[in-house]
């Protein structure tokens, strides 16, 4: 799968996958694209 935040092809077995509270899964190549984009979403509250 692909990173939620910059694209980038994810290994399987590595990266993180964040489970949102509406039960939407991210995966993310590391911490830093995982805290990005969560900062973003913070600020961004779009539709989905
Ligand atoms: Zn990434």
């Amino acid at each position: 799968m692909k990173c939620s935040y910059c694209s980038t092809e994810i290994e399987k077995g590595t990266g993180f996958a964040y489970v949102r509270r509406n039960g939407v899964v991210r995966y993310y190549c590391s911490g830093r694209c995982k805290k990005l984009n969560l900062d973003h979403n913070r600020k961004m509250r779009g539709p989905s």
